[in-house]
């Protein structure tokens, strides 16, 4: 059972009921899940976390939905990764990856998507609609396949065809529109008020939201029951970095965690698609929003509807935030696999080569244990490394072909 008051506005804060709203009558303010946090601190416990399914849903307690799991592909309770070998090559101590990639889709979307879907099931809808950079749209296929709901996904017509097929083989609605994904958004917000449709990412967002919160639960669990110091978060909506701060206070608050946790959130973004990270540089409280040019499409929004609050949770904390290059990302994307086996998408590429900026700068401490997010899978932006990784060399099927291209005395070891 939810344990849930209804919904609050994150500017004027009045409250609303649970229903499929997303804005303020009033102020046109976002709307947030308003939680009972005495009747959660109540029902929940360090033993029946453990106790319960290797996912998502083992923190039921913590999140918006009436039955648990409604909507379920096994998304969450993704290995956190020690990182030496990384940490090393950047002169920093203690830092963890948190990999996201081995989600049922390979992104952190399938968190948000399991959450939304299962609050649209509740809803009574019977179609799942999203606007996507390409993750969701995978998601959101996989999962309205999976629960029996119709779905039509809106993606930017240029996007990796790797993503394209990814999503249109689920046998859902792909919609590719000429434009980018602002222009996808203001779209899918006019269908979302024609359409009784469940655009996870519009009318269902408050819940949609809720699931990224889990990255934390997941994150501190993982750790001991302790939060990190330093979080490192790729910024596309601003949303994932929002909800992961919560997500440690949330666990305090119910008594989850023995000590307040002091976690400082960074944000990650390419400088093609830079307008929070631009705010942050320049000391404004402005967001301007920009057309977006960069390979990392996940990240590509460039008018964030979150932008403000991530923001905003960044100079709370203490954090930083980088604008990397194209360049800069693909170099990354290849010190990541190399170093540790994980292969990111162009986003992770952002996250860490804004890692590896900010620990330059010592905005990233080597006394302080990071834990980074890499949200989606290298296999989904193959064409980001492409030229870059090939063959060490093509050969004749022969020894004296593989002993010249690899002389004896310098592979022994
Ligand atoms: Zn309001």
């Amino acid at each position: 059972m939810a344990h849930v008051h209804g919904l609050r506005c994150r500017e004027c804060g009045r409250e609303y009921e649970v229903a499929p709203v997303f804005t303020c009558e009033w102020c046109f303010g976002p709307l947030e899940v308003a939680y009972d946090y005495e009747a959660i601190a109540a029902a929940t416990s360090r033993e029946k976390i453990a106790a319960g399914p290797l996912s998502i849903w083992r923190y039921a307690d913590l999140l918006p939905c009436e039955r648990n799991p409604a909507v379920d592909l096994g998304a969450g309770f993704t290995p956190l990764v020690r990182a030496d070998r990384l940490a090393a090559e950047l002169g920093l101590g203690e830092v963890w990856i948190k990999n996201d990639t081995v989600n049922p889709t390979n992104s952190f979307k399938d968190r948000v998507t399991s959450v939304a879907l299962s609050k649209a099931l509740e809803f009574g809808f019977k179609v799942a609609a999203c606007a996507s950079t390409g993750n969701l749209a995978n998601a959101v296929a996989a999962h309205a396949a999976h629960a029996g709901l119709r779905s039509f996904v809106f993606i930017p017509a240029d996007l990796e065809q790797g993503k394209i097929v990814t999503t249109a083989v689920y046998g859902g609605n792909v919609v590719a529109i000429d434009g980018n994904y602002d222009a996808v958004n203001r779209l899918c917000a006019e269908l979302a008020g024609l359409y009784p449709w469940a655009f996870v990412n519009v009318n269902v967002r408050t819940y949609y939201a809720e699931g990224s919160k889990t990255l934390a639960f997941e994150t501190a669990e993982q750790l001991g029951w302790e939060a990190p110091d330093h979080v490192v978060v790729p910024v596309a909506s601003g949303s994932l970095l929002t909800k992961i701060r919560k997500g440690f206070e949330e666990l305090f608050e119910v008594g989850l965690l023995d000590r307040e946790p002091q976690v400082r959130v960074s944000g990650a973004q390419a400088e093609g698609c830079s307008p929070v990270a631009r705010a942050w540089l320049d000391e404004s409280d402005t967001i301007k929003p920009v057309k977006p040019d960069t390979i990392a499409k996940s990240l590509a929004i460039g008018n964030p509807a979150d932008g403000y609050f991530a923001l905003d949770a960044v100079r709370q904390t203490g954090g930083g935030l980088a604008a990397v290059t194209d360049e800069e990302v693909v170099d990354a994307i290849q010190l990541l696999a190399a170093t540790e086996g994980i292969f990111a998408e162009t986003a992770g590429g952002v996250t860490i080569a804004t890692l590896r900026l900010l620990a330059r700068e010592g905005i990233v401490r080597s006394d302080e244990r990071v834990v980074v997010y890499i949200t989606g899978h290298g296999l989904k932006t193959l064409d980001a490394v492409a030229g870059r990784a090939g063959p060490t060399a093509v050969i004749a099927p022969t020894l004296d072909a593989f002993n010249e291209a690899f002389p004896p005395d310098t592979v022994q070891e």
